[in-house]
């Protein structure tokens, strides 16, 4: 089963993603820990994406085409989530032709929708732990003890970009490039909206019951 899985900054799709992961073994795709195990791991193509990071520059499309042909090589094509991407219609083209070339086919595209004020109100109360990476949220999924993060115990920040005013930039950018990626999914019966604004553990169960696994 393949799926994408995209849903606008502070949507709650990562804790969503993660669910999908532990709970029902979905390997897991998203380009930027991707893009960053391969400049970890040292190799030619990873100094060739950190050049590109580095200048702050978007990586150039044959570098997520090779990464896409790279996981789908890795993987045993069982459960395989695309998490956040195709983030625009270019990348959304080289998936479909490196599902072609691998003789697989999408089964659905889940768009986790959720409305403007929500989002901005979980933007503002995101806390992050720069540990373990972990994502908390003041009012909907807190941490046990305030301000620490309950896997390790460091203490959790704010990221520079989850202020309101950062939000709002962010938030139009990403639905000017994603809106004709849901709409490239829907042309292909393929595209399934679902709500955001209920709990984790209910948004959750809506996604479980949507792919029957
Ligand atoms: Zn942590």
């Amino acid at each position: 089963m393949i799926v994408v899985f995209l849903g606008p900054p502070g949507s709650g799709k990562g804790t969503q993603a993660d669910i999908l992961h532990e709970q029902h073994g979905f390997f897991h795709f998203d380009t930027g820990s991707r893009l960053r195990a391969e400049i970890a791991s040292g190799s030619e193509l990873g100094a060739r994406i950190e050049q590109y990071t580095n200048a702050g520059k978007l990586v150039p499309i044959d570098i997520i085409r090779e990464m896409i042909k790279r996981f789908f090589s890795a993987s045993d094509a069982g459960r395989i989530m695309f998490d956040g991407f195709p983030r625009n219609l270019e990348q959304a083209r080289v998936l479909d032709e490196s599902l072609l070339e691998h003789n697989v086919k999408l089964d659905c595209a889940i768009y986790l929708e959720i409305d403007e004020d929500s989002l901005l109100n979980r933007i503002v109360n995101r806390r992050f732990c720069p540990q373990c990476g972990d994502i908390y949220n003041l009012q909907s999924n807190p941490p046990r003890q305030a301000g620490v993060c309950d896997k390790d115990g460091a203490a959790l920040i704010q990221r520079q970009d989850d202020t309101a005013e950062v939000f709002g930039t962010r938030l139009t950018v990403y639905l000017h490039e994603t809106m004709p990626v849901l709409e490239h999914y829907r042309k292909q019966g393929l595209l399934n909206t679902i709500d955001g604004d209920f709990d984790i553990g209910e948004v959750s169960k809506a996604i479980v019951e949507l792919l029957g696994v």
